[in-house]
């Protein structure tokens, strides 16, 4: 006799419960538990709100509380610090399921995240006892600023400028379409002094700090993105995140790869979330005298998004397993999760609107923002061709070793911002 570990599959229409195509994970019971809680935390906090946030281009204060409540806004902050010290995987789980419910709010633990991967690994001692507990229990939110106008994938050709004074940094330049801007307390801003690229914990309320809301976003649009401008903005020797010269190259590079990992898992849950709504549609939804799902076109877009939901789910596992292991590997496995996860995410949110038809394009449909918001997992934390080239780059350096490969190549992927 076979003893089946009990596992609650819930409703039909429950996201605590993952369908049998995306099985195989192999969690800990751990880990299992933990998805089941933030599933559970997504389905009563924040799916109920989710389109009217994106209406109203707004994430209330509420919700930033109930996430920083939760201990979800510390998930990546080590214990010492007051945060929750997730495992990478257990992290992924954590972004899959708020990817699943709002790109939006996912993008809120995504920017935070990155802030305090920065600080715990590259800040000084006083920076990080001032910044994390904050950042760790939610009451201070972060954000990433590394985007220029002139410096989108090219972010090596930023030009905001960072003048050492006597006491510290006088910042002079702006930040272009930085998530959460408008709401943040402290930004992680990126800028060029003399020695190089440098990484800077700016406060809000900096003396010539300014922050300009952008509104009508084509998708995670209750992100609250806002342009930031630095006029003669003063900040304190000890805002030095890391080495003046490693901004690029080390603060950054470090902190994208947490974003795009999130962004990875993230996606899969957005994928996910297309195949249920599908899946429901085409069941319930007759024409020419049967359910949508008994034709076979309709068959075959569902196949699709499922099975391509399904491996980007696996290669974010895989790089999480790594990151856990701290292989070497896991940077491009990174990259790859990240790369197939987006798209797949786009192709399935395009799939579930078609499946819809007119339903999908209306109004009030949850599969219309599930599409304008995969559509940013393509361009955010390195689009989707700068991940091509870095991803090709990477194959060929493995296998037919260096020659030929241009200079970026050998970056260790420090493209494009948040
Ligand atoms: C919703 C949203 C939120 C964002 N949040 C943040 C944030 O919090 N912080 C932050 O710093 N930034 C943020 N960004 C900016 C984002 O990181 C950039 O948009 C991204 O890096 C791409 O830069 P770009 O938009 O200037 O495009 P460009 O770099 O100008 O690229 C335009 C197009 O050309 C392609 N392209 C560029 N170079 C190459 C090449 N060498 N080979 C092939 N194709 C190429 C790109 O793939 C893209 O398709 C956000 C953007 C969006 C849309």
């Amino acid at each position: 006799m076979t003893t089946a570990r009990p596992r609650s599959r819930g409703a039909p229409d429950s996201p605590a419960a993952p369908p049998p195509w995306t099985e195989g994970l192999e969690l800990t019971d751990e880990q299992r538990t933990a998805q089941a809680g933030f599933a559970d935390f997504a389905r009563r906090e924040i799916l109920p709100h989710a389109d009217r946030w994106d209406r109203e281009e707004h994430l209330p204060g509420e919700v930033v509380r109930a996430l920083a409540d939760e201990g979800h806004l510390g998930a990546w902050a080590p214990r010492e610090h007051g945060g929750a010290g997730l495992d990478p995987v257990t992290f992924g789980l954590l972004n899959e399921a708020l990817g699943h419910a709002c790109s939006s709010v996912r993008s809120l633990l995504t920017v935070h995240s990155m802030v305090i991967r920065a600080v715990t690994r590259w800040g000084g001692s006083r920076l990080r006892s001032r910044w994390l507990p904050a950042l760790a229990s939610g009451t201070a939110v972060g954000a990433f600023a590394l985007t220029e106008p002139e410096a989108g994938s090219d972010v090596a050709s930023l030009r905001t400028a960072a003048e050492k004074t006597a006491d510290g940094y006088r910042l002079t330049g702006g930040k272009r379409w930085i998530t959460f801007g408008q709401a943040a307390d402290v930004f992680l801003v990126f800028a060029r002094c003399d020695d190089g690229p440098a990484a800077f914990l700016v406060e809000r309320d900096a003396p010539g700090c300014t922050v300009e809301p952008v509104t009508g976003m084509l998708g995670t649009r209750a992100a609250m993105t806002a342009h930031l401008h630095f006029d003669g903005c003063a900040v304190p020797a000890e805002a030095l995140v890391g080495r003046a010269g490693f901004g690029l190259n080390a603060v950054a590079a470090d902190a994208l790869e947490t974003g795009r990992y999130s962004v990875a898992w993230g996606s899969a849950g957005l994928a996910r979330a297309c195949v249920e709504a599908s899946a429901r549609h085409a069941a319930a939804r007759e024409q020419f005298g049967r359910p949508l799902a008994q034709h076979e076109l309709v068959q075959r877009l569902i196949t699709e998004m499922a099975v391509n939901t399904s491996a980007a789910r696996l290669l974010c596992l895989r790089a999480g397993r790594l990151l856990h292991s701290a292989d070497p590997q896991a940077v491009e496995a990174v990259w790859s999760a990240k790369y197939f996860a987006a798209r797949s995410a786009f192709r399935a949110a395009a799939d579930a609107v078609q499946v819809h038809g007119a339903r999908g394009c209306g109004p009030d449909a949850p599969v219309q923002r599930l599409l304008r918001d995969a559509k940013i997992m393509e361009i955010i934390e390195g689009t989707t061709e700068i991940q091509q080239t870095v991803i090709a780059q990477s194959v060929v350096r493995e296998l037919a070793g260096p020659a030929g490969l241009s200079a970026p190549a050998q970056n260790r992927g420090v493209h494009s911002g948040g």
